[in-house]
């Protein structure tokens, strides 16, 4: 797909919903602010960029109450509706989302891992959908003291080396 496609696509989903976007110069990551329906990401130079903004809309567009009732919503629960946003987006463009699906893994399998290192989830609620998007074993985390995901894609977007994860018991 065509860099001034994607740059469209994100306008229009922008438009659509009534997001404010900002486009910022520095680096790759994403940004986005729920209440004030707003967003900053980089400008699109791959497919890589396109599935942050994508992301990015995501979290402010995606409803997540239909997959768990909690409030507030838990921070990873809303990465996930972020994730699946996004590679939503993606099918129905017909891009092939193996990469992509492997970068919202590994991205979803940290947060989780940083929501357990905080004390603010435990293994045994992982939500079971998202447990099976991460697809890894998570017993191996119960009694962890801390959990280190080494997530490779953020240097190498094309590894196909499976992410790294240090628990410390
Ligand atoms: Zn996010």
């Amino acid at each position: 797909m065509k860099i001034k496609r994607m740059q469209s696509i994100i306008t229009i989903l922008c438009n659509f919903h009534n997001i404010r976007l900002t486009w910022k110069k520095s680096d790759n990551a994403g940004w986005c602010w729920q209440e004030l329906r707003e967003i900053r990401i980089a400008p699109i130079k791959g497919k890589l960029d396109f599935w942050v903004a994508l992301h990015e809309i995501g979290h402010i567009v995606a409803d997540v109450t239909g997959v768990l009732q909690d409030h507030p919503v838990p921070e990873y629960m809303s990465e996930y509706a972020a994730n699946i946003y996004a590679l939503n987006m993606m099918a129905q463009l017909g891009i092939n989302l193996k990469i992509y699906k492997e970068h919202a893994r590994r991205y979803q399998v940290s947060v989780i891992a940083d929501a357990i290192n905080k004390r603010e989830l435990k293994v045994k609620n992982i939500h079971p959908e998202v447990a099976a998007f991460c697809n890894i074993d998570f017993s191996a985390w119960n009694r962890a003291k801390n959990i280190r995901v080494v997530k490779n894609y953020e240097r190498f977007p094309h590894s196909k080396y499976p992410m790294q994860i240090y628990v410390t018991k």
